[in-house]
């Protein structure tokens, strides 16, 4: 359990040194915490040490940790792939904030049940920037008519956009996803539509964050780094089936 508050340090410190690197001030990198398959009680550890932006891949975590979480505060944040049939229980458990919006339809249907709900929600546009199969996000050449399209439903606000680095120890590789990611956020900026302030860009993970912050990372989504090696592959977060 201490061990996941000096991971916690160690990540700090990397985003630290690499913001010092490029001169960002820290305080522009928010760490948000990667907590699938990791239980309460370790999640806890974190947000009572003031660690309080987490985030799901799976609407049954969700579920299954709101009870023992509820009464920390924390913010969530939903980075997985969204079923619409889900859509309910992302409002009901109280989710701030869908990073993975990737398609109209989706969109859509948030956008019809937080109008029943009388709610509104932010949401960032999740983007394919590494052309993998196996990654959901919208192409990169849609971005641009699909945030234009969101941004006319009106109780959903774009805040930022959000990928996936490719999987690659070639770091220039990796990078040309986060460079691609700025891009995008660059175009949209300029087309300054009502409702839409893309300001953040979730992007970099455990092993590729000091490429991200370079780049311009403002949310980077720490896992493995901090509370250990999962045992599920990542492909069964990302795939399809
Ligand atoms: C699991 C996950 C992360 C964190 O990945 P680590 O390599 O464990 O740090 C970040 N983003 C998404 C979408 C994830 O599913």
């Amino acid at each position: 359990m201490e061990n996941i508050l000096q991971n916690i340090a160690l990540v700090q410190q990397r985003i630290a040194n690499t913001c010092e690197r490029v001169g960002r001030k820290p305080e522009e990198v928010k760490l948000l915490l990667a907590t699938k398959t990791v239980t309460p009680e370790r999640i806890k550890v974190a947000l009572n040490a003031g660690y309080t932006l987490i985030a799901e891949n799976k609407v049954q975590e969700l579920k299954e940790k709101y009870e023992a979480l509820k009464d920390t505060p924390h913010t969530n944040h939903f980075i997985g792939h969204l079923q619409t049939n889900k859509i309910k229980d992302i409002l009901r458990y109280e989710v701030s904030c869908v990073e993975s919006v990737d398609r109209l339809d989706l969109a859509q249907k948030l956008h019809n049940r937080l109008e029943s709900e009388g709610k509104e929600l932010d949401i960032f546009i999740q983007v394919n920037t590494s052309n993998e199969e196996s990654k959901f996000g919208a192409d990169p050449s849609e971005v641009l008519n699909l945030v234009k399209q969101v941004a006319t439903l009106p109780t959903l606000h774009i805040k930022g956009l959000m990928t996936i680095g490719l999987f690659s120890a070639e770091t220039e590789k990796v990078r040309a996803c986060f460079k691609l990611l700025k891009h995008l956020q660059q175009e949209i900026i300029a087309l300054n539509l009502p409702n839409v302030d893309p300001r953040e860009l979730s992007m970099g993970m455990s092993g590729d964050l000091e490429t991200a912050i370079e780049e311009g990372a403002t949310i980077v989504r720490v896992g493995t780094a901090i509370f250990g090696k999962r045992i599920y592959p990542d492909s069964y977060y990302w795939n399809e089936k």
